[in-house]
């Protein structure tokens, strides 16, 4: 086996769905001296460059921008850019995110609706077809395209053109899908995207990214009310590049470094391809292997949610991939705390030796922990990659 240069790095490998390994090139070019971005038109210029590739990610022509600020960030500047007091809100919820924006919602004293729907599976297109048809006096709705923490991945490309048809403007979370699987913003009639820097683009943590679309941009004129936050105002943004002025110094080195992970996707054109090839091998080995996967079906190839073992102890189990293997993988939150691991697949986390030995060192520690394997998991999932002709 090849020995890659995080193999003999002292730090973990970050198996985690977020953050995610971050590539040389990318820690590179955190470290060029900087200038001062509020400053420096060559500034200006390299973020609306930076911003124009990352929609081509986004396939989209929307305006995109790049905050400081993590991913949460941008959850909670389209709300507070988006609410009104009173305004009723439809949140799509089939996971711990998606059930999560009724509380951004609230606290910009929105009304957020909720529709909640099986969380072993996508939301589907039919039952929100039914709902929209009883009740449709949304201003906006929330929907999470892949909800990280079960892994379940929706269906944007059908769900946001059935609210659109009812004048509903499309708020969608893809923090752990962008970079990893498809998401067409234009295509598919999204007016709010949002991603984040440490998920499947594989930059560290640190910067949240939206493109918005021109409607989204008109009802926020339209608001009768002042936006309730500064930081999370997303008109302060609108004419950066006319004014040459940022609302708050951006981060420079952050975004030397998201611009380099840029590059890697749009340099990398089986990108989909190749999460979508380590998703199924991963899923295969953890199935053949004697393990359960949560969901019932519709996966995102960004991260798997493995069921505990009944009788394993979730946490001594990480605790010891960290020990004895500088491996970290991760257990859930909300209602999943405790059940599940999740092994990330994303961006540089979705790479067959990475996840070949961090299945091997799983393998091993769930046999410490009482749990033994039907067969071995690396070698499980080595040959599920054979078989799908890699
Ligand atoms: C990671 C993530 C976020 C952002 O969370 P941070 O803690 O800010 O990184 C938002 N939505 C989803 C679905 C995520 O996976």
């Amino acid at each position: 086996m090849i020995i890659k240069m995080d193999e003999v790095s002292s730090a973990p490998l970050l198996m985690t769905p977020g953050p995610t390994p971050v590539s040389e090139n990318v820690r590179l070019a955190r470290a060029r001296a900087m200038t001062n971005p509020d400053l420096d038109r060559t500034f200006f210029d390299f973020y609306k460059e930076t911003c124009h590739r990352l929609g081509q990610i986004l396939k989209t022509k929307h305006e995109v921008r790049i905050l400081g600020g993590e991913g949460i960030l941008g959850l909670e500047a389209a709300c507070a850019s988006l609410t009104e007091p009173g305004d009723r809100v439809l949140v799509l919820d089939n996971g711990v995110f998606g059930e999560g924006f009724a509380d951004f919602v609230k606290l910009y004293g929105g009304d957020p609706i909720l529709l909640s729907t099986d969380r072993r599976r996508a939301i589907e297109p039919a039952i929100l077809a039914e709902f929209l048809a009883q009740d449709s006096a949304f201003k906006y709705a929330t929907l999470v395209h892949c909800d990280t923490p079960s892994g379940v991945l929706n269906d944007v490309g059908s769900l946001c053109p059935l609210l659109k048809k009812y004048g509903i403007l499309t708020v969608v979370d893809s923090v752990s899908a962008i970079g990893g699987e498809d998401l067409q913003v234009d295509a598919w009639q999204v007016d709010l995207a949002l991603g984040g820097s440490q998920k499947a683009l594989s930059a560290p943590p640190g910067l949240t990214f939206l493109s918005i679309s021109p409607e989204a941009f008109e009802t926020m004129h339209a608001r009768r009310t002042p936006i309730a936050s500064y930081y999370a105002n997303l008109l302060l943004w609108e004419n950066y590049y006319r004014d040459q002025w940022f609302p708050y110094t951006p981060p420079g080195s952050d975004i030397c470094g998201l611009a380099v992970a840029i590059d890697n996707i749009l340099a990398d054109t089986g990108v989909f391809d190749r999460h979508a090839r380590m998703g199924a091998a991963v899923r295969s080995a953890v199935q053949k292997a004697g393990l359960k996967l949560y969901l019932e079906q519709d996966y995102s190839n960004t991260v798997s949610a493995i069921e505990v073992p009944v009788g394993v102890d979730e946490q001594a189990v990480r605790t010891a991939m960290l020990r004895d293997y500088q491996i970290m993988i991760a257990g859930s939150f909300g209602f999943l705390a405790g059940k599940v691991f999740r092994i990330a697949h994303m961006g540089e986390s979705a790479r067959p030796w990475l996840l070949e030995r961090t299945l091997s060192a799983l393998h091993q520690t769930l046999a410490h922990e009482g749990f033994v394997c039907l067969i071995d998991l690396g070698q499980a999932f080595r040959e599920a990659l054979a078989e799908g002709g890699v």
